[in-house]
């Protein structure tokens, strides 16, 4: 299977956002949208990723729905189970609640919570090990891309994983590359850069695993409608995690009708 022959994967990343009364809006004008101009499931994986506290009402809201849109934790405690670790979730307690998917390695919890590589492991391996799919992020800073560590970064963060992913687990991964100067600044890499790193990803991936060529390898950074056709014709661009624009459910279905239509 080539890049390009991947069902793309659009999801939305709501981080600290929104309230409740307009998390509930958002879910159904995305909803509408989808009624009114149907994008077919073998098309596009599409997703949510509320507030923790959210994902059962978003979840049940958008069963509801004409079509599958999968709702995503964007995040899961490095403890694995159940017990006495107050304010954590557990992979299995996602799992429990009907979740089947969540964002690991996200910069934000790498930069601002202290994410390490290891915790970034154990993190993913819980994930993997209750059954649920995770989306891996991964990304250079400014400074690596300037000092030309870019692709060496986000081959390591790649690597890093290898050792808690099990032969039969790839295929619940999915990667983000999200260069951590393109997220929530408005500047996207351009569609070529974007391409040259997802390359590299795919062919990092496939050294580890000979699902590396099925795999979908998203693109996340300031994504918005003006530049979703243009990323989507990249072979190797599979989807896209989309923050800020995610917010807004036109927006939000855009982008993913560029990746269902340009696909
Ligand atoms: C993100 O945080 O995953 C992201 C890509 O944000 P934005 O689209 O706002 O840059």
């Amino acid at each position: 299977m080539s890049g390009s022959a991947i069902t793309p994967w659009v999801v939305g990343n709501w981080k600290m956002n929104p309230m409740r009364a307009d998390a509930k809006q958002l879910v159904q004008e995305l909803k509408q949208l989808l009624q009114d101009h149907v994008i077919d499931e073998s098309q596009c994986h599409i997703g949510v990723a509320p507030i923790s506290l959210a994902l059962s009402n978003v979840q049940a809201q958008l069963s509801a729905g004409n079509r599958t849109v999968y709702t995503v934790a964007q995040d899961l405690s490095r403890i694995a189970g159940t017990g006495a670790y107050t304010g954590e979730i557990s992979a299995e307690l996602l799992k429990d609640s009907g979740i089947d998917f969540v964002l690991v390695g996200h910069s934000e919890r790498r930069e601002i919570f202290g994410d390490s590589p290891a915790i970034v492991n154990e993190k993913v391996k819980n994930a993997i090990d209750a059954g649920l799919t995770v989306i891996y992020c991964v990304g250079e800073s400014l400074e690596q891309r300037e000092n030309g560590q870019a692709e060496q970064t986000v081959l390591q963060q790649i690597c890093d994983i290898a050792s808690v992913v099990q032969a039969d687990q790839w295929e619940r991964v999915v990667v983000a590359y999200e260069p951590i100067w393109a997220i929530g600044t408005g500047k996207t890499a351009s569609p070529a850069d974007a391409q040259a790193m997802h390359a590299k990803i795919r062919e990092g991936l496939s050294q580890i695993t000979p699902m590396g060529q099925s795999m979908a390898i998203l693109y996340g950074g300031s994504v918005k409608p003006e530049n979703a056709v243009e990323l989507a014709a990249c072979p190797d661009i599979n989807g896209a995690l989309v923050g800020g624009a995610s917010l807004n459910a036109e927006s939000f279905y855009k982008i993913a009708h560029a990746f269902a239509n340009t696909k």
